[in-house]
């Protein structure tokens, strides 16, 4: 058994939260460094509380004010950290050896990147950090000897149906006798929803996931498939794998994860309850496994598991993003900002549902992602990024009208 000491960026997030559970399971295991939180201060507070956290880190001083007041009445205060760079520095802190990295979005990147860089155990629910910087990001965890656990429940399932050794590192190349990855998706709330109807959905019924129960941008996510891409670009890189073995399958009960096919025809599935403790758990104490609060599965009361293919023409958001993949780092970088600002929009109530995928389009259809080069650097990655937030925003300010 091997005793970990676990930083966890986003912490009050649903992962973030969901990992704390699995922590607070195995007290012999585990014990918690450092958190780190956006907002909500007195969630992160009590998380802090109770998991005795060392370390926390917030976004600026205002943040800082709102943690100390929501402390008052509580022991000792732990060590506040204030800021990006102090984010960054916390992820790769010495005195952790374990690193959730759940942020959501592209702002995870820098911090899962200094983990990468640190050596440490990353456990990887920050997908966008892959889209964004795929190369970048796999080979400083390969110079610096860092593991990588992914924890997106496909990717584990898939980590979890591959062979490996006792130690997760980079892949170079697919694995040996390797066919070809199958990422199920659930096809979200709209899988069967009307589409001339699909103009008027609201963000509550986008967040509505029949399954998963998570963030809001990832549950938009879903509900477009624009999910499933960055899954797509996810497994990518993860796995070495070549865009064209890489297939998607919609399973509206999320039982199966994902499934390997190997050269011999065999195809290897993972299944389970869909609850992130399992895939978090996995990454935690990898190679062993230890429990989580998640049931036995009870096939004979779920009676059928069905498939389908996915209809690009309900789901665009999925071709975009092959598209993206095809096009390389540049175009995958400019897909999710576009989706980042989009979903924002969209969240907000500024821009109708259909205007997600509109957006992307718009900004992916450019010369201008094309000529984008040079980007073997966090800086120039975050230059992309912010280039093409800002004309997602100028697709988002037409788009609404004068
Ligand atoms: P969430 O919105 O519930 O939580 C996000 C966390 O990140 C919060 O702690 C928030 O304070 C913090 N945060 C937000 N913006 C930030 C910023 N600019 N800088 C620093 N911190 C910031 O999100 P989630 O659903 O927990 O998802 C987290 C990540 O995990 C996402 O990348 C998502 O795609 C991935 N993921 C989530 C699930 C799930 O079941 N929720 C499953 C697979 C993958
Ligand atoms: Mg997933």
């Amino acid at each position: 058994m091997t005793f970990r000491t676990v930083t966890i960026l986003g912490a009050t997030g649903s992962i973030g939260a969901s990992t704390l559970d699995v922590i607070a399971r195995h007290p012999q295991r585990y014990r918690v460094h450092a958190l780190s939180a956006h907002s909500r201060m007195e969630q992160l507070a009590a998380q802090a509380e109770a998991s005795q956290a060392a370390v926390v880190v917030v976004p600026d001083d205002a943040a800082r004010q709102r943690f100390v007041d929501a402390w008052r009445g509580r022991a000792r205060l732990p060590e506040i950290r204030v800021g990006a760079q102090a984010l960054a520095d916390t992820a790769a802190d010495e005195a952790s050896d374990t690193v959730m990295a759940a942020i959501v979005g592209a702002a995870g990147l820098p911090s899962a990147l200094a983990a990468a860089s640190a050596g440490k155990r990353v456990l990887l629910a920050n997908k966008e950090a892959l889209v964004v910087a795929g190369r970048l990001f796999m080979d400083a965890v390969r110079d610096n000897g860092a593991e990588l656990l992914p924890i997106d429940s496909e990717h584990n399932a898939i980590f979890q149906c591959l062979p490996h050794g006792a130690r997760a590192s980079a892949a170079q190349a697919p694995a040996p006798g390797v066919r070809r990855l199958l990422l199920t998706a659930s096809g979200g709330p709209f899988r069967t929803r009307p589409l001339d109807s699909l103009a008027d959905v609201t963000p509550d019924q986008a967040c509505a996931h029949p399954n998963w129960s998570m963030g809001r941008k990832i549950s938009v996510d879903s509900a477009t498939m624009l999910n499933k891409g960055l899954e797509v670009i996810e497994a990518h890189w993860l796995f070495a794998m070549p865009p064209e073995r890489i297939d998607v399958v919609v399973h509206p009960q999320s039982v199966i994860h994902s499934m390997v096919e190997y050269d011999d025809g065999s195809v290897l599935a993972q299944l389970g309850h869909p609850d992130m403790r399992t895939p978090i758990a996995y990454g935690l104490a990898f190679p062993e496994r230890i429990a989580t609060g998640v049931g036995p599965l009870d096939l004979a009361r779920l009676g059928r598991l069905d498939f389908e293919a996915p209809d690009l023409a309900r789901f665009p958001c999925l071709r975009l993003a092959f598209e993206a993949l095809r096009g390389g780092q540049g175009a995958c970088v400019a897909l999710n900002a576009a989706n980042e600002v989009a979903v924002e929009a969209f969240l907000r109530g500024a821009a109708p549902y259909p205007a997600i995928a509109a957006i992307i389009e718009t900004v992916l259809d450019g010369a201008w992602v094309r000529a984008a080069d040079r980007l073997g650097s966090l800086e120039a990655l975050l230059d992309l990024d912010r280039e093409a937030r800002a004309r997602a925003g100028e697709a988002l300010a037409r788009s609404a009208g004068p």
